[in-house]
């Protein structure tokens, strides 16, 4: 047996720990009582359009409904994102540069494993989603964590400069993120592309941003989700609707290889080896029909304005310190002792799930994820006034 891929099943991630006690707590006292903020669960429905196309294709010959697409998807959907995005963001992508994937985790996992060989070195932008380490272990590769500006958590340009050597391939950034909540500034963005095209001058070789952008649409109070390759051409896009349409369960997303990056045709091509060595063989047939009929389909990220609203509300009142969201369905709240996991614990002991950071990679914080009802955090005020009164 491979006693990595043991660990890996063996240990759950804390996130999905506190997830799996919660709902066992919630079976004991009731779900009312229990205040689970830990998973990245979407709490707004799938638009009706979704249901509708998926009726629509239901109706069609199963050999049709059923089969195999092309492994790097079905043409007419690759066609329908590529129109879609030169729509919003005045480009020219054709279908050809677009690789269809089973949710943004195939494809962060099929960029990862394309464009990387074993020594190599990836960046992550610390606090981060856990996941990344795995991938980019899983391809032999060293995951070097870089934490981001301790004042904002917008990405540490200088910092990220002197962890670049020339085993470097990637750096992932991921906007709005997973945990924090920020959005990176357009200004953050081009400092950022600016550093990496003087070092990929200076040792000769491509540095590829891969951009992991599952929660794009879903930003709030003016925030501004830049379109990364026109910041910084040598940029793999990963995407999902995962969040955006509420279809996590659904697995269904792409990897877009613009070509203006470097080698982008290679670069595509591995992308399409990639799924072919990790067994992905093709996204699920019935969703590339509804995403090539639902493309167009507004965002609805209102509840997500309210949810937002009233939980800093609660908050500020109660007097705790985070950073302000921006954008995803996160909140970044200060722990308030320097042990992240014993302050998420005797959270617990009020009912209150929240996640340590020490998951993300840095300690000090909890994630709040608040796609959660709004009684939910209505309801949860006590509990957040107790775990207040503790530390007082
Ligand atoms: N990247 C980030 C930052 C995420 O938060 C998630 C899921 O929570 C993923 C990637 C994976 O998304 P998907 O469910 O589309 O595979």
């Amino acid at each position: 047996m491979n006693e990595r891929m043991y660990e890996l099943g063996a240990a759950p991630s804390a996130i999905r720990e506190l997830f799996a006690y919660g709902l066992a707590r919630k079976a004991e006292i009731g779900a009312d009582k229990v205040y689970d903020f830990s998973l990245g669960n979407p709490s707004v429905p799938a638009p009706d359009a979704i249901a509708q196309a998926m009726a629509k294709a239901l109706e069609l010959p199963p050999m049709q409904l059923h089969s195999y697409s092309p492994a790097q998807g079905a043409p007419a959907c690759r066609q329908a994102i590529a129109d879609n995005l030169n729509k919003r963001f005045g480009t020219a992508y054709s279908s050809d540069d677009l690789y269809l994937t089973m949710g943004a985790a195939a494809a962060l996992d099929a960029c990862i494993t394309a464009i990387t060989n074993p020594g190599d070195e990836v960046i992550a932008n610390a606090p981060y989603f856990p996941e990344y380490r795995i991938w980019i272990e899983n391809a032999g590769c060293t995951c070097v964590e870089v934490p981001t500006r301790s004042s904002d958590f917008q990405l540490d340009v200088p910092a990220l400069a002197a962890a670049i050597t020339p085993k470097t391939r990637a750096i992932i950034v991921n906007s709005p993120n997973n945990p924090v909540g920020t959005v990176y500034t357009r200004e953050n963005l081009e400092e950022l592309a600016a550093m990496l095209r003087a070092k990929e001058e200076e040792l000769g070789q491509p540095i590829y941003l891969i951009s992991d952008e599952p929660y794009r649409e879903l930003a709030y109070g003016g925030a501004q989700v830049s379109w990364v390759p026109d910041i910084y051409a040598d940029t793999l896009v990963c995407y999902s609707w995962s969040k955006s349409f509420s279809l996590p369960g659904e697995r269904i997303g792409y990897v877009l290889v613009p070509p203006a990056a470097a080698d982008a045709r290679r670069v595509y091509l591995a992308v399409c080896g990639a799924g072919r060595v990790l067994g992905y063989v093709c996204a699920p047939t019935l969703l590339q029909k509804v995403i090539a009929d639902c493309i167009d389909t507004p965002v609805n990220v209102e509840p997500y304005v309210r949810n937002r609203k009233l939980l800093t509300d609660m908050l500020d009142d109660l007097g705790y310190e985070y950073i302000e969201p921006a954008g995803a369905f996160y909140l970044w709240m200060k722990a308030l002792e320097p042990d992240a996991q014993a302050f998420s614990d005797k959270a617990k002991g009020h009912e209150l799930l929240i996640v340590a950071s020490d998951s993300f990679g840095v300690g000090g914080w909890v994630r709040v994820s608040y796609c959660v009802s709004e009684e939910t955090i209505v309801n949860s005020r006590d509990a957040f006034a107790a775990l207040k009164a503790d530390y007082e």
